[in-house]
Parts: C-alpha cells; sequence; structure tokens
C-alpha cells in the first residue's frame, strides 16, 4: 500500500508527491515562530503556501496545527484510517542539516518516543531522497569526486552548470553544442544602471504581475497579529500585500509574465540598482521555486521554449537559465557537499555584532547613506531585494566592518522571504563573507563607492561622496574599502587577485587617518 506523503512547507509542488491522489500530511508548527524572529511576510508566505496547498488538496490532506511537529503528527494519526496508519509516512528528505536530522530520529522509532507519544501515535517513516532539483545528491557528489581526483580542477560553478546543460539538453544545438556557440554570456548581462529612467522608461518594463490576496491570506495577517500579540511572537518588516506567488498556479502566472514582459531586459540589467525601481527586471521566482512549488527544470525549459518561439534575447535567456540550474542548483548541493561545519567558517576572524539598526531593519532616518538606506527600506518592506544589493550593499557593508558571518546567515535567512539555511551557506559564508578562506570565491567581493556609484544611481542623492575616503562626506563604503584592505593586508597581500589593493593603500598618504576615521564610525548608522 502506498505511503501516506509528509509535506514540508517547502515542499508543495505537486512533484513531491508519488501521484496526484496520493494522501498528504501537512503540519504548521506554531514553535517554529517563536524560535526566532523572522520577517513578518516570511511567516505569511510560508503559512500561505501551505494552507493554499491543504486547501487545494482538501480531503486528500489531513492539515493540522500544533505547538511541534511531533505533537502535529500524532494529531494527523489520528486522523488517517487503520490502513493508511499501517502504511505509514515517506517524507523526501527536507532541505536543512537540523530537519533531517529531526526526521531521522523519528524514522528511528526508538523506544522512548513510541512511549512517549503512545504507540499508536507514532507512525512508521521512511525518508526519501530530496525531491525538486536539477540533479540528484548522488549525481553531484559522483562530479565532485570526478573533480577531487588529482590533476582535476576545484570545483567550479561553471563546469558544473554545463554538465547540468547536457544533463538535461538545456539551451544546445543538434549537437550538444551551446546555442550561439557560447556557454555564458556574463559579459553581455552587465550593464549599469540606466542614467534616464526606471527600467519602464528605458526598456518597456511594466511594473510586475502581483497575485490577489484571498481569504487564506487574510485569515494568515489575522493569526500573524494573535502571534504577535498574545504569543510573544517577534516579527520583523511590514506586511503589506502579497507579492510572491504561494500556488503553482500563481508561479506559472508569474513566469509567464516574467517571460513575456521582463526577461528581454533582465540579463543586461541584472546587475544594476535603481533607488526608483526596486523590482527592475527580476522574476519574483525564488519564493515559489524555494516553497517547491515549481520544479526549477520546468522553469527553464518554458524560458527556452519562449526563447526558441519569441527569439528573446539569448544573453538574458541562458543568464536567467544559469540563475536557475547553476548558480540556485549548485549553491544547494554545497550545502551538503561542504558539511554542516562550513556554516560556521570565519576564516577572517570577524567578530562584531550586528548593530540593531540594521538587524531590526528599523533605521529610518538614521541612515544617511542613500543606497544603504534604500536598500534596507526595501528589504524592511517587502523582505525582498535582488542579488546585488544583497551583495555589494548589505553584504559589501557587513564585510567592511567585520560583522560576524554567523549573524549575517542568520539575518538573510531570517529577513528575506526567500531565506532558508541551504540557500544562504554558501552564498554568505562563501560568496559575501569570503569566511571560507576562498572555498566559493578566490577573492573577497568588497569594493568602494566608486563601484556602487557605476552600477547604481544613488550617490547622487546621497550626502556622503563617492570618490573622498576621508572628511565630513566620504563615502562609508569607500573609507571602508581601505579600512577592510588595511585590516586584512596580509592575506590581500599573497593573493595575485588583490595585492594591487594593499599596493594602493600604501601609496596613500592618509591611510592611517581613514583606517582611524572608519574605527571611529565603527558600527554607527552612516
Ligand atoms: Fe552609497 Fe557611498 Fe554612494 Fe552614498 S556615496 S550612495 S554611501 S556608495
Amino acid at each position: 500500500p502506498q505511503t501516506v506523503r509528509w509535506l514540508f512547507a517547502d515542499q508543495l509542488g505537486p512533484h513531491f508527491l508519488d501521484d496526484p491522489h496520493q494522501r498528504a500530511v501537512l503540519v504548521e508548527s506554531t514553535r517554529v515562530f517563536a524560535r526566532r524572529t523572522v520577517h513578518r511576510r516570511k511567516a505569511h508566505l510560508v503559512l500561505s503556501a501551505m494552507r493554499h496547498r491543504a486547501a487545494e488538496l482538501g480531503e486528500q490532506a489531513v492539515h493540522v496545527r500544533a505547538a511541534t511537529y511531533r505533537q502535529g503528527l500524532a494529531q494527523a494519526a489520528e486522523q488517517l484510517t487503520d490502513e493508511e496508519r499501517a502504511a505509514g509516512l515517506s517524507v523526501s528528505d527536507p532541505t536543512s542539516y537540523a530537519a533531517r536530522r529531526f526526521v531521522r530520529s523519528l524514522s528511528g522509532r526508538h523506544d522512548d518516543d513510541v512511549e512517549r507519544a503512545g504507540s499508536s501515535d507514532l507512525l512508521p517513516l521512511r525518508v526519501l531522497p530530496a525531491r525538486g532539483w536539477a540533479v540528484t545528491q548522488g549525481e553531484f557528489a559522483h562530479w565532485a569526486g570526478r573533480r577531487g581526483e588529482p590533476g582535476q580542477k576545484r570545483l567550479l560553478m561553471e563546469d558544473f552548470y554545463r554538465e547540468v546543460r547536457r544533463y538535461h539538453h538545456l539551451l544546445l544545438e543538434g549537437d550538444g553544442e551551446p546555442l550561439g556557440g557560447q556557454w555564458n554570456y556574463d559579459h553581455d548581462n552587465r550593464e549599469p544602471a540606466p542614467r534616464t529612467g526606471t527600467l519602464r522608461e528605458v526598456a518597456g518594463v511594466p511594473e510586475p504581475w502581483w497575485p490577489r490576496e484571498d481569504d487564506v491570506d487574510a485569515q494568515v495577517r489575522e493569526d500573524l497579529d494573535r502571534m504577535a500579540r498574545d504569543e510573544g511572537v517577534r516579527f520583523v518588516g511590514e506586511d503589506g500585500p502579497r507579492r510572491f506567488a504561494v500556488t503553482q498556479r500563481e508561479a506559472l502566472h508569474v513566469l509567464r509574465d516574467f517571460l513575456e514582459h521582463r526577461l528581454e531586459a533582465f540579463g543586461t540589467y541584472e546587475d544594476a540598482m535603481l533607488a526608483d525601481d526596486r523590482w527592475m527586471a527580476h522574476s519574483f521566482l525564488s519564493v515559489p521555486l524555494n516553497l517547491g512549488l515549481v520544479h526549477p527544470v520546468e522553469v527553464v525549459q518554458r524560458a527556452e521554449a519562449h526563447h526558441r518561439e519569441h527569439g528573446t534575447r539569448l544573453a538574458s535567456t541562458e543568464g536567467f537559465v544559469r540563475q536557475v540550474v547553476g548558480w540556485r542548483e549548485y549553491v544547494w548541493h554545497l550545502y551538503w557537499h561542504l558539511g554542516e561545519d562550513y556554516g560556521q567558517r570565519n576564516e577572517l576572524g570577524a567578530t562584531e555584532p550586528l548593530p540593531e539598526w540594521f538587524a531590526d531593519l528599523d533605521a529610518r532616518g538614521e541612515v544617511r547613506a542613500a543606497c544603504l538606506s534604500d536598500v534596507l527600506g526595501t528589504v524592511r518592506e517587502e523582505g525582498w531585494a535582488h542579488h546585488i544589493p544583497r551583495l555589494m550593499v548589505l553584504g559589501g557593508y557587513a564585510l567592511a566592518r567585520g560583522w560576524s558571518p554567523q549573524e549575517m546567515t542568520d539575518w538573510f535567512q531570517t529577513r528575506f522571504v526567500d531565506g532558508y539555511a541551504w540557500v544562504m551557506a554558501a552564498n554568505v559564508v562563501g560568496m559575501s563573507q569570503h569566511a571560507d578562506g576562498g572555498v566559493m570565491a578566490t577573492k573577497p567581493y568588497w569594493s568602494g563607492g566608486a563601484y556602487i556609484d557605476k552600477m547604481s544611481d544613488y550617490c547622487g542623492r546621497c550626502p556622503y561622496d563617492p570618490k573622498k575616503r576621508l572628511g565630513e562626506d566620504a563615502c562609508p563604503f569607500t573609507g571602508g574599502y581601505w579600512a577592510f584592505t588595511a585590516r586584512h593586508e596580509g592575506v590581500l597581500a599573497k593573493n595575485p587577485r588583490t595585492s594591487r589593493a594593499v599596493s594602493g593603500l600604501h601609496r596613500l598618504k592618509d591611510a592611517d587617518a581613514v583606517v582611524a576615521q572608519e574605527a571611529d564610525r565603527g558600527s554607527h548608522a552612516p
């Protein structure tokens, strides 16, 4: 007999069931939100997605709310038939180390668990391989193992991405060569921010399609109010009208809207930032993808089909495919490949705690730096910002100030609507904070105000001057750049990709004064 599928809140698409009629159990654990402060929009999306899925499945699903998953499973068991109870539960391997330990502890059926829960309450549980990825963990391990052989190169995202393209026959010519003759169109996708207006004005990119809220969302809002009021749960950020898809139907609508109206301009401006255009031409698919509502391979196949049918710009299409089945997929596999300890790495010895004005997203009026103020405001309002403000503005600021990479990882995981443990380990510890000694990137991603000035229109509206490193109006990114260089001179001098920054530092006559100024600035809001 078929097992009953236990679905976590990020396993909500049809591909998490073995067939469309399989019985399912969904457990809302109220303690999850009590444990740590999260953005209210994120809590809203998770609950809304889960409840929408339960409603879609109707009688096929047992949907319970309980303090803990264990109690929820016991409650769910009571609603199953004897036959279903005998067949037991199965679950696709969940997406964090903690959750995997937990499901294994349940599947082990230790005697004391049975006693505690009552033998009829705790069902047998089978843990299945993770679903919803372009390649399995076994396939990744095989690929990574080959790389580890003597004479092979280190792990490179680019190599992995090409394997995935070949494996799924994505954007290839009939003979297996990449479409257009190139695997990578990154160099065509680095346009700075347009100086003459928003993407609507310069490229005709319309306002994104937004989902319409329904009764489920209204109930979620009430429940979140109650949790905050009566149960001591602490949320940060504002919970305005829902922006992201919570059902597969909505997700496919968002995808269609992206392919038709945004993909063309997506690649060109994917690294640019505009103060009056927070959405640019981005896709809004990270949330439905990370909730498991749509399969990433289906998403990129649709993008390819759209390109072939409508001739959408190849560099944009390839850039999008690279984000979804290259970078996102790579980061997922590295989370497991690098091990749980990876998240604790801190090779640059950065131990400063996150200041409150940053952690709580509530620095209205306090932060004068235009870039940081705008991006923090966007995160407060939306629980989202695209990848460049995350990396260049938020991550760059923290790196320059020596903030703890673990606190930053936790912050990104809880303040962003698409934040999960597996997403943030390699992205924050590795890419953004360079705390892994160079596993993810050969050099730290740190830059002064000039680079932000090139890629955005922030500096023109800022009281600081991106060209100045010293004085009242010295840009905190430019000053921070030199302070970081001075602090890590030893490491940076040894790396041929960063040694020029150290020579540059030695040529500065005012280096000591800049370092002292930045030390004074410390973690105060700039
Ligand atoms: Fe940001 Fe510096 Fe530009 Fe101001 S001058 S917007 S702080 S980079």
